[in-house]
């Protein structure tokens, strides 16, 4: 799979392809093959222009379903990854074109951006000051006014704009940081990467009494939730 290729995206001489509809429709297939349904979320992924999101060294690969590497030891998303965790945190929402989202760790920007096509509002936090200002950069071609940046340790949430209907994370912790319950609104979800050598992805809500109830569980690999900012 990662040998030379003689056709397709990774043999086109310059970025023209990229900005196509079939390259992205190529990924939505293969992001729906693997078990992804939610049109709003599938709707979205048509749209989000992923090679933006790369060096453009990596842009031939950008609508592959694979995690590529975006400086700072990091990665941007797995497709189908970024749409099955979005899946999970939209589906127990009434609606999710009014929803506050609180997504920690936004790495370059791409789930953000496919989130924000998605819910009411999104409030992405990233540690990495130099990821932090590159998906500013990233971003800023896209117009998503209902996207809000911060820089800080996401592991604390971002109280300022809490109450959440969601939280999803793209790093995984030892556990859900306290931080990230108190944010959340009763009867809203969490889905996030729990998990040091073995990690899962775990969804779940946040019943009456403020208890975290869990509901489901699939086998994934993230980088690791850090603390502080770097
Ligand atoms: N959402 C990204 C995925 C980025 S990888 C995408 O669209 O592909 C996960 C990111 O989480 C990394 O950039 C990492 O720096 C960040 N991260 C790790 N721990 C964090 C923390 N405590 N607070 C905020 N971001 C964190």
């Amino acid at each position: 799979m990662n040998g030379p290729r003689t056709f397709g995206p990774g043999a086109m001489p310059d970025h023209a392809g990229l900005a196509s509809a079939k390259v992205r429709e190529r990924m939505v297939n293969r992001v729906r093959e693997l078990g992804v349904r939610d049109s709003r979320v599938l709707d979205a992924m048509r749209v989000v222009p992923r090679h933006l999101f790369v060096d453009e060294a990596l842009a031939s690969r950008a609508y592959e379903d694979t995690p590529l590497p975006i400086g700072q030891g990091q990665t941007i998303s797995q497709p189908y990854i970024v749409a099955r965790t979005i899946e999970l945190a939209i589906e127990g929402l009434r609606d999710p074109q009014k929803a506050n989202v609180l997504e920690v760790g936004t790495g370059c920007g791409y789930a953000a951006a496919v989130l924000a096509h998605v819910v009411g509002g999104v409030v992405s936090i990233e540690r990495v000051r130099a990821l932090h200002e590159r998906a500013r950069e990233n971003l800023r071609a896209l117009r998503l006014p209902n996207l809000r940046l911060v820089f800080g340790d996401g592991s604390r949430g971002v109280p300022q704009a809490a109450p959440y209907d969601a939280i999803v994370a793209a790093a995984a912790g030892d556990a859900i940081p306290p931080a990230w319950i108190e944010q959340l609104k009763t009867g809203g979800r969490i889905v996030a990467p729990v998990g040091v050598d073995e990690q899962q992805l775990v969804v779940a809500h946040k019943d009456e009494s403020g208890k975290l109830i869990r509901s489901g569980k699939e086998a994934v690999r993230f980088v690791p939730l850090r603390g502080g900012i770097a």
